[in-house]
């Protein structure tokens, strides 16, 4: 038996096979080739793997996605048989005598430059394109079958780390637990999986690709992984996961039940999701409502800019599935870690202080609006809500509001029905945002503290960097100065302030936040009855004692 420690995401047992997921290496060593027909014949034959693979891609997204979004498969097709591509890959395979490896990467580089050169912003999306289709060429040169990265059985997948482009295509049904030897326990992986309910381990710098196919279990209690457990163990351990979940089933008995302190304080308790395909899990754990709607998965998801009729069924959806309950959109979050090839953003020197969010939303304004108008249709079937996230100052939130404004009149114009009422609100998850808090107050409908960034903004400490970590906690003075603030403000100014990081859902922080005055917690959809179990713990006089 092998025992490696990391970091835990959740506390929790996973037990299965362990399944290295290798992302595809794209280290291209150039060779050169003697034979050039045949290398010539290699990139052929490569080039015809792939247009299949985009072939069945397309069947695939127009059964689950339909006809709109499978479109883009198409496209990939057109370009893999484009002559110019073909004659340019070739050409460096027969004039230069270099490998289809190399070629490829030449050409379909070269290509994907004057893609991102351009000044339309639909040809500078197909940048990422061309990037796409040489990735499936240069697998099927390399023997990489991308599909079998996760393999088709259930069980814990390694990495170095997942990208969140990478999670959102994992299939959700095989997946045990996660183990990464890179990380943080408040990346969007870990984010991930404790949405999910799964135990993970980041920052595991043992874990080594000798694992895959091994028994493993992951001890989210103890911080550690075990590879091919001993008997007892895996008895002990079996046993303990079986506790859990009938811990699980005693929570279950809390559904139904009001989130309310023993002296009769009541607050409202949400659930945080990345799409429509997580409700589930909403309601099978009870939450009032939506607090977060992390938009952005809706475009990661997608493999070019989502329409907004696209945007407008997911959003639409979330909502009929939550009966009229609130469902808070997040406008697109996007930079930082998250990151979107179509959109093409160029690569920053301090991207979480960089073009991101609502900067990035307010200078693509077509399409900022198309999202808003998105989501303004998407009110006239319940209760939603628009939510701008990294506000620094007034005047952000100003412009997202007349934007609002703008896309109420289009669609006041066309005659399509919208909530006239619908709230906007801060998330106040930046120290600017924090200090001007009773500013913004004036002119938000609502505030959501953000702690997950609200914390790494104000210790001035990445979110994802391990080395850091002893920094990152919502429990730093500061930072518990900067969420009383926000609340005070918010209170003062007579509009609702929630929380949406994972600070909301922390035991510790619970009395704190009743105390202080939150009205709203929005947590993992698997950690809404145990916040409820704690907030009856407490009295509202006790928690101002803490
Ligand atoms: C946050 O920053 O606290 C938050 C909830 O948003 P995200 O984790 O998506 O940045
Ligand atoms: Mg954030």
């Amino acid at each position: 038996m092998q025992v490696a420690t990391g970091k835990s995401v959740l506390n929790g047992i996973a037990i299965g096979k362990i399944k290295v997921f290798r992302a595809p290496k794209m280290e291209i060593s150039d060779r050169l080739v003697e034979d050039v027909q045949a290398e010539v014949e290699r990139f052929q034959a490569a080039r015809e793997k792939a247009i299949d693979q985009q072939n069945n891609l397309y069947e695939k997204a127009k059964k689950t996605a339909g006809e709109e979004s499978a479109e883009i498969f198409s496209v990939h097709v057109m370009m893999l048989e484009d002559d110019d591509l073909i004659e340019a890959t070739e050409e460096i395979i027969t004039s230069q005598k270099h490998c289809a490896e190399y070629a490829v990467k030449e050409a379909f580089d070269n290509q994907a430059q004057v893609f991102a050169a351009m000044e339309d912003a639909y040809f500078q999306a197909r940048s990422a394109d061309v990037l796409d289709i040489e990735q499936a060429v240069l697998n099927a040169l390399l023997g990489i079958d991308e599909d079998s990265l996760q393999g088709t059985e259930p069980a814990i997948l390694m990495a170095e780390d997942f990208a969140p482009s990478e999670t959102v295509r994992l299939d959700k049904s095989l997946l045990l637990g996660m183990i990464t030897r890179e990380g943080s326990t408040n990346s969007h992986t870990a984010i991930l999986a404790r949405s999910m309910g799964l135990p993970a381990i980041v920052q595991c710098k043992e874990a080594v690709e000798d694992w895959d196919g091994k028994l493993g279990i992951i001890d989210g209690y103890n911080h550690c992984v075990y590879v091919d457990p001993t008997p007892d163990l895996l008895e002990s351990l079996t046993k303990r996961q079986k506790e859990d979940e009938a811990k699980r089933a005693l929570l279950a008995e809390l559904k139904g039940k009001d989130n309310t302190t023993i002296d009769g304080t009541t607050v409202k308790l949400y659930a945080n999701i990345g799409g429509p395909s997580d409700i589930g899990l909403v309601q099978q754990n009870d939450a009032g409502g939506v607090g977060l709607f992390r938009s952005e998965f809706v475009y990661l998801n997608s493999k070019d800019y989502p329409t907004e009729d696209e945007q407008f069924e997911a959003y639409k959806q979330a909502s009929l599935i939550m009966k009229g309950a609130p469902v808070i959109i997040r406008t697109l979050d996007i930079g930082g870690d998250k990151e979107i090839p179509y959109l093409g953003l160029e690569k920053e020197e301090n991207p979480f202080m960089g073009f991101r969010a609502i900067r990035y939303c307010l200078k693509n304004r077509d399409m900022f609006k198309s999202q808003l108008k998105a989501i303004l249709r998407a009110s006239a079937f319940g209760d939603i809500r628009i939510m701008f996230p990294l506000i620094t100052t007034v005047d952000e939130l100003r412009d997202g509001k007349a934007l609002v404004e703008e896309a109420k009149s289009d669609l006041r114009v066309s005659g399509i029905a919208f909530d006239e009422n619908i709230k906007v609100g801060v998330m106040t998850e930046t120290a600017s945002s924090g200090v001007i808090a009773d500013m913004l107050a004036e002119e938000a409908d609502f505030f959501s503290i953000g702690t997950n960034d609200l914390t790494g903004y104000t210790m001035a400490a990445d979110r994802g960097n391990g080395d850091v970590a002893y920094l990152y906690s919502p429990f730093q003075p500061s930072v518990i100065r900067m969420i009383k603030r926000i609340i005070t403000c918010a209170s003062e100014a007579g509009i609702p302030v929630g929380m949406c990081g994972e600070a909301a859902a922390n035991p510790m922080m619970i009395p704190l936040l009743i105390s202080f005055g939150l009205t709203e917690f929005s947590v993992s959809a698997p950690s809404v009855l145990k916040v409820r179990k704690n907030i009856a713990k407490w009295t509202k006089s006790e928690a101002d004692a803490v």
